[in-house]
């Protein structure tokens, strides 16, 4: 149905024209993480190892260097990152502790000093003992256990699947601020991470089947278990989900295989479509998606979906004929994460507009490429407009705020009005300001520029302006109260 060859091309001649002359944004040194893991089903426990090697990519030599320790969040009620009134929802069974605890770190088997630090002793501090240069690389050996708790969120395990993200030690960014060592917020998704390669092998009993990032390069049965080798390059982060019921479907679209992991149930092949089709439009719309395989999992997740690089987790309970509608709207809006988070990446902890904002609006172009203009309007204005008017109603005069740091928002509901119905009302605006043709030329160019990198609002206000060839800053300002710092 869609074809990608011809738009493909177009998109490396605009590139040409448009960024000659300018300077393109550097590339990062890829840092490469190889993790290996046994998993204990009882006790649900992965002990193993991680082995990081570091370039240091920066202008400053660097006497230590900072991980996040996301479980650790979870150790304790005050710093679980939920909301209070979502605690009965994320732990149906009473609250339990999950964290990881690090054994001892390593380089070439000389032992490291490091400490545990920060909100929920969420980041970990290696200690070099000798400053790393610039250009100059390193290998650390980590020695770690993770619990994961009985939490239906990101992290965590319900009646039917473990969900495993955020879920290992994972370099924290260093950028002109500095290093980025923010807590994990309750609000959003507080994550900021560089593009990697990742090699995961992880030992789990054989009735477990596995979803997760990158591609299943091996699988051996191991006294009755089963050890799964996948490998991800080019990805942001590395997340997995495990389940005794998934059934699991496929289909393909331009050599990229989806699949649709799902349970006793008939939507697992709505899903499946959406994802595909999804995938085809935006592909087309902004650039291919450079990955192998998509994957879309049912999941003990109660906050509507969730993406990670190559997989996204969706709320079980949405598999049901009542909420069909909203499971397509979902698996549409976490699938264009791909693009928008995924390749493309941002501080999603300072900016989260950024791609939430593309995303919701890619939800919406979703409805539009596949069933028209007027379907797209009616999604536009019941599920976007309609929640945008009443909160406004509701609220009054209040901060519009949508660029602002996660903990600056009153509470998810205010998040979510702004910085995704607000957002993609802006980017719509955007799109009627600049015209159809200057519009998309904007999404592809930004995506080609920014592709495997992290991006900033100022970056993407950049790519706005030049393209269109005029200044765009004030409608920054005027939708989302944003100043140049
Ligand atoms: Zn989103």
């Amino acid at each position: 149905m869609l074809t990608i060859v011809g738009a493909h091309l177009r998109v490396i001649e605009t590139m040409t024209t448009m960024i000659h002359g300018e300077k393109i944004p550097k590339t990062k040194k890829i840092n490469n993480y190889t993790i290996t893991v046994d998993f204990d089903p009882v006790e649900r426990i992965l002990t193993g190892n991680e082995y990081i090697k570091y370039t240091n990519d920066e202008n400053t030599s660097l006497n230590a260097l900072y991980f996040h320790l996301y479980p650790n969040a979870f150790k304790d009620e005050k710093t679980a990152p939920f909301e209070k009134n979502e605690m009965d929802r994320a732990y149906p069974k009473g609250f339990e502790p999950g964290y990881i605890k690090i054994h001892s770190i390593q380089k070439n088997g000389d032992p490291l000093n490091y400490v545990v630090m920060g909100v929920g002793e969420s980041i970990l501090k290696v200690h070099l003992k000798e400053p790393l240069e610039p250009g100059e690389k390193i290998a650390l050996k980590l020695d770690f256990s993770v619990k994961i708790p009985p939490s239906c969120g990101r992290f965590g395990y319900g009646e039917n699947t473990i969900n495993i993200a955020n879920w290992y030690p994972i370099l924290s960014v260093f950028d002109k601020k500095g290093w980025n060592l923010e807590p994990y917020f309750a609000i959003g998704d507080p994550f900021y991470s560089d593009i990697a390669n990742y090699r995961v092998e992880i030992l789990m009993p054989q009735e477990y089947i596995l979803g997760h990032t990158g591609e299943c390069i091996k699988r051996e049965s191991i006294d009755g278990k089963i050890r799964w080798t996948l490998e991800g390059k080019n990805v942001r982060d590395f997340a997995m989900i495990a389940s005794e019921k998934f059934k699991v479907i496929d289909d393909q679209i331009d050599k990229i295989k989806i699949y649709s992991y799902y349970f006793d149930d008939q939507f697992g092949d709505l899903a499946l479509d959406v994802a595909k089709d999804a995938v085809g439009i935006f592909s087309q719309t902004y650039g291919e998606y450079p990955y192998k395989q998509l994957s879309v999992a049912a999941s003990d997740f109660f906050i509507g979906g969730m993406e990670y690089p190559n997989i996204v987790f969706i709320d079980e309970s949405l598999y049901k004929e009542e909420s069909k509608e909203i499971l397509e709207y979902i698996v549409a809006h976490e699938v264009a994460h791909q693009w928008w988070y995924g390749v493309v990446g941002n501080d999603q902890v300072n900016e989260a507009w950024l791609d939430e904002a593309l995303t919701e609006y890619s939800t919406l172009l979703y409805y539009e490429k596949k069933y028209g203009v007027k379907m797209e309007e009616k999604v536009y204005k019941n599920l976007i407009v309609r929640y945008y008017n009443a909160y406004k109603d509701s609220e009054g005069s209040k901060d519009p705020s949508v660029c602002r740091k996660l903990n600056r928002f009153k509470n998810s509901q205010e998040y979510q009005v702004l910085v995704y119905y607000k957002g993609a009302m802006f980017i719509k605006n955007l799109r009627k300001e600049l015209g159809d043709e200057t519009f998309f030329q904007v999404m592809k160019v930004y995506f080609d520029k920014y592709k495997y990198k992290n991006a900033s609002t100022e970056d993407f206000i950049h790519v706005c302006e030049k393209v269109a060839n005029k200044s765009l800053r004030s409608n920054f300002r005027k939708w989302l109260r944003y100043d140049k710092e």
